[in-house]
């Protein structure tokens, strides 16, 4: 029988994952309980943080965002800040399966939970974003492109907790696209995905950056440069050059391995090509002043 412990803070918390033998965070338990209803969850005690104050805050800092733990995806999906600071997050906590889950999971219970197939590491992966993790040891920070270790198994160690996700300022002149593919239902769990997002660097320079999901034991993070005036159909083979020694996508019920390598690579064409913006700023700053001045 798995016992609930009911923390008021943070201290609490930490005493209680640290001193147990077997001892689990519940978060938005969308997951957990699914788990403790099939038998398959070995906790011997769940420390519910729902009764800690300030878990929950969305700030905007100078760098980015800072996320609270019991933050719930439906909040990253609809916020106006998450919206206008670090879009891709909202796209991609957005297509998280339906309103139900993601009006009670939360942003450190999604990827503390450690699945290879989740969507929103795909967009943290991209922009850059830090995981900070906290124990009666004190505090550290681990990039998301590193929390992913193995198979269902995350950067955290005994005692810890995950208290905060940094996410940097999207660039206002970056391009962006999250392509999700499911082969059951449309809000189901995906078969392959793949965000994307296209960072202009100095002198015509870009760097393409990927993050894809369901498509190998963990999500996986890949990027290369090219330049502005590369075409998009070279940019895309590029990225399924590489993207496709890093496929190794694990067969169940929603595809066998070979078809979700070959959706995989859908997957980024559509991700790739959508974020891709033909020319560099300057090219488009001159068209755009052109097209003015012919009017
Ligand atoms: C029907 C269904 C469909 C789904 N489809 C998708 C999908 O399409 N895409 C997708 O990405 N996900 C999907 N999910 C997974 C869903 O995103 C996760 O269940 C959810 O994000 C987990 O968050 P939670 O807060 O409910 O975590 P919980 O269930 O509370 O916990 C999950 C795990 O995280 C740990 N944990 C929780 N909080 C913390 C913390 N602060 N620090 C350390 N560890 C912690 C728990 O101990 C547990 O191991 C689906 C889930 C369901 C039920």
């Amino acid at each position: 029988m798995t016992a609930f412990h009911y923390a008021t803070t943070l201290e609490e918390t930490c005493a209680l994952l640290d001193d147990g033998e077997d001892t689990m965070v519940y978060g938005g338990g969308t997951a957990v309980q699914i788990l403790l209803k099939q038998g398959v969850l070995f906790a011997t005690d769940l420390v519910d943080i729902g009764g800690v104050a300030g878990l929950d805050q969305i700030e905007e800092t100078a760098k980015g965002l800072r996320v609270g733990p019991l933050v719930t995806l439906r909040r990253m999906e609809t916020s106006p800040v998450v919206q206008r600071v670090a879009p891709l997050a909202a796209e991609v906590y957005g297509r998280v399966a339906n309103p139900r889950v993601r009006n009670t999971a939360s942003v450190a219970g999604n990827i503390a939970h450690g699945d290879y197939r989740l969507d929103p590491p795909t967009a943290l992966m991209v922009l850059d974003a830090t995981v900070e993790i906290t124990s009666r040891r004190g505090s550290r920070k681990v990039p998301a492109r590193e929390f992913f270790v193995d198979f269902q198994q995350t950067a955290l160690e005994h005692g810890e907790l995950v208290t905060g996700i940094e996410i940097p300022k999207q660039p206002e002149s970056a391009g962006a696209h999250f392509a999700k593919l499911s082969s059951l239902a449309a809000n189901d769990w995906p078969a392959a995905s793949a965000a994307a997002l296209v960072v202009e660097g100095s002198r015509g320079k870009r760097e393409v950056r990927l993050g894809l999901g369901a498509l190998s034991h963990v999500p996986v993070f890949l990027q290369f440069e090219t330049t502005a005036d590369t075409p998009v159909d070279a940019v895309v083979e590029a990225a399924k050059d590489a993207a496709s020694p890093l496929l190794e996508p694990i067969p169940d019920v929603r595809g066998s391995s070979d078809y979700k390598r070959r959706l995989g690579l859908v997957a980024v064409e559509e991700a790739v090509r959508n974020s891709w913006k033909e020319g560099s700023d300057d090219d488009r700053r001159t068209s755009f002043f052109g097209r003015r001045r012919r009017r």
